[in-house]
């Protein structure tokens, strides 16, 4: 159970990756920012903790890039000053060349940086970066700062067809992988919408191969996630997040069920997710996915 907190403003990344879940990027930036004070994060996570104790993981996260959070570094100091659980950062990794990103991220616990790309044209072709974002740039400050990490980092890869699939594709990868000091790698695939309705799934054979190449493994099929949420109403509770993480109409369904929902209930707001304009559906892998607009 993560409990996540996000630092930035809906869609505000240094990417727009051709797999992203929340769609284009519309805030495209490299610059970071205080977009919240410190303190107002730090008021409404006091706030939260004193009434739960369910989470494992304090999970800095955002609808965006959160390494473009300018005070990152006293927000996961403040964070740990107020909590004994871990404190995980999700991040595309694209900021790691910036030698202050690096410090703000030295005394989390725990790091999950994406390394997709093998090389300028694929982190082009994957990501759609920021004019100032190179990959060469990013990969060796993600090896610089796995030298001097002391908490765990966890690798993903985002596997897209026909871009890092092919044998030649994650050989280089590897070789790239080889360079840096991480605890584990996860071969991920979209099992969500992605921003763009032409990119390929990887199929099995091509994870497979990823996992043998690269020696992580594959999280594929982990990834129907279990949702909760702190907001006592049913439906306001699915659009907070919503708008966060895009859910299926199954965990939408298990996300009800937890709450003891009747059938009736649960069809009831499924036909009002229908009619909600602030609500995309899309259909998806055979079965809808909801995304929250606003
Ligand atoms: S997947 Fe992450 S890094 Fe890529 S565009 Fe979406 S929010 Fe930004």
């Amino acid at each position: 159970m993560s409990l996540g907190v996000s630092p930035i403003p809906k869609k505000y990344c240094n990417f727009s990756c051709v797999y992203c879940q929340i769609g284009r990027t519309d805030h495209m930036t490299d610059k970071r920012e205080d977009f919240f004070p410190v303190e107002n994060i730090i008021d409404e996570f006091k706030e939260y903790i004193k009434e739960n104790d369910d989470y494992h993981v304090v999970t800095v996260v955002g609808e965006g890039e959160p390494t473009l959070y300018k005070s990152l570094g006293k927000l996961i100091a403040e964070l740990k000053k107020l909590t004994s659980k871990p404190i995980a950062v999700i991040t595309n990794g694209a900021n790691l060349g910036d030698k202050s990103v690096r410090e703000d991220l030295m005394e989390c616990d725990l790091l999950l940086p994406s390394l997709d790309a093998f090389d300028e044209a694929s982190f082009k072709a994957l990501h759609r970066p920021h004019g100032r974002v190179k990959f060469l740039k990013s990969y060796e400050g993600l090896v610089e700062l796995s030298q001097k990490f002391k908490g765990e980092l966890w690798i993903e890869v985002m596997l897209i067809e026909g871009i890092n699939t092919s044998e030649e594709a994650l050989i280089k990868l590897k070789a790239l992988l080889d360079k840096v000091k991480y605890t584990k790698v996860y071969i991920n695939a979209p099992v969500r919408p992605p921003a763009e309705g032409n990119i390929v799934v990887p199929p099995k054979e091509s994870i497979e191969r990823a996992v043998n190449i690269l020696g992580g493994f594959s999280i594929d099929t982990l990834t129907t996630g279990k949702f909760s949420s702190g907001i006592v109403d049913n439906y306001e509770g699915i659009l907070s997040i919503i708008k966060r993480h895009p859910m299926n109409q199954f965990e939408i369904e298990a996300f009800l069920k937890d709450r003891n929902c009747s059938e009736d209930e649960i069809k009831n707001i499924f036909n009002i997710l229908k009619e909600d304009v602030t609500v995309e559906i899309i259909e998806y892998k055979g079965f809808y996915t909801y995304r929250g607009l606003i």
